[in-house]
């Protein structure tokens, strides 16, 4: 028989003792023994004996049976204390109570697809969560401006037709572990010392936590009952977006069955447009080339814009460099309701051929020495 120490002797209080001195108590010893801090022989294991103590002490249904029977099981101790633990945890800066318990009592808690098969009340397996997924999505200037909803394919996962997600040869089943006897995990109970025992969870080894073996796999799916597939979803682009951004659609990733499915990530690339050169704040750049004559004597022109022509004057004496704005022909700014301007460079368009009357009037232009 093994015999534990008193819970009440494990956090120094007394029977009598009030919760809040408990917890007082247990936030102490907890902060001294923290395995995350304290990283001495034994203090992993004091670690888990005040948890334990505090985990019955602090639940007044448990603390009453404790004083009547004494010390409870396994199951009973940490069943439901999740949330007692978590703000003490928390408060002392450390990770929740499922970071500490899976780490000190293995990675057994997280085994698939059996959640909780001691009854500890954690519900470890709600960690079983799909894969994140990251696609690539190349964007028009245009349909940054509109926005878009676009119909991708996305990696997924479904059942394998060929065993119906068995795993195993058709006309096959899989077998009971018998290590685990089904169970996926396996419990193995250490006797630290005369005083104390502690429990210790631990994923089957032979079964690998599915607490059934395949002797016959099926050839489809390798045993695994699943196979990749491809699905098709639905996505909103927001108008506005930017070149490099990402966007994170929650639940949207690889999934299968029970499981929580993972994110999908998009990365969006803006496709460099003929005509226009995206700036900062929403603003786009057009470079207009006009003649000579046209900046001298001034003209009138049709020029492009993201939302159809639009006509632009050119004042007589335009200088090469000279920018117009056309305010609101630019891009939606990502977040805000307003829109970038298009800004319009005059450039010089200077003709690489000229015919001789062309040259002799160029000359003659040039003899005025005015011009
Ligand atoms: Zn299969
Ligand atoms: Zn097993």
């Amino acid at each position: 028989m093994t015999t534990k120490r008193d819970y009440y002797e494990v956090l120094n209080v007394d029977k009598n003792a009030t919760k809040e001195e408990i917890k007082n108590n247990y936030r102490k010893l907890a902060l001294q023994y923290h395995p995350d801090r304290n990283k001495s022989a034994g203090a992993e294991e004091k670690f888990k004996e005040i948890s334990e103590a505090y985990a019955v002490l602090s639940d007044e249904e448990k603390r009453k049976k404790y004083d009547r029977y004494g010390h409870l099981g396994a199951e009973e101790v940490f069943r439901g204390s999740e949330s007692n633990f978590d703000e003490i945890f928390r408060d002392m800066g450390f990770g929740g109570i499922r970071d500490i318990f899976e780490q000190l009592f293995g990675g057994g808690f997280s085994s698939r697809n059996r959640g909780d098969p001691f009854g500890f009340g954690f519900n470890f397996g709600r960690t079983n969560r799909g894969e994140d997924t990251v696609i690539d999505l190349s964007l028009t200037l245009e349909e940054v401006i509109s926005g878009k909803n676009e119909t991708i394919e996305v990696p997924s996962l479904e059942k394998c037709s060929v065993c119906n997600g068995s795993g195993c040869y058709p006309g096959t089943k899989p077998k009971k572990c018998t290590s685990c006897n089904g169970v996926g995990q396996t419990k193995r109970v250490i006797n630290e010392n005369r005083f104390s025992t502690f429990v210790t969870v631990e994923t089957c080894r032979t079964c690998r936590g599915m607490g059934e073996i395949i002797e016959k796999p099926c050839r489809n799916c390798k045993a695994a009952g699943k196979v990749s597939a491809r699905k098709k979803i639905q996505i909103e682009i927001p108008p506005g977006i930017e070149d490099g951004m990402t966007l994170q659609l929650q639940g949207r990733g690889i999934s299968y069955e029970n499981e929580i499915p993972g994110d999908l990530f998009i990365r969006i690339h803006i496709k460099p447009h003929q005509k226009f050169e995206r700036l900062e704040n929403g603003n786009i750049l057009y470079s207009l080339k006009l003649k000579y004559p046209e900046l001298v004597l001034g003209t009138e022109i049709i020029i492009p814009t993201l939302y159809g022509s639009e006509k632009l004057k050119i004042p007589a004496g335009t200088q090469i460099d000279s920018i117009f704005r056309l305010r609101g022909k630019g891009i939606p700014i990502h977040g805000r309701h307003s829109k970038g301007d298009q800004i319009v460079n005059v450039k010089l368009d200077i003709p690489t051929k000229v015919s001789e009357r062309q040259k002799w009037l160029i000359k003659e232009l040039d003899d005025t020495k005015n011009i």
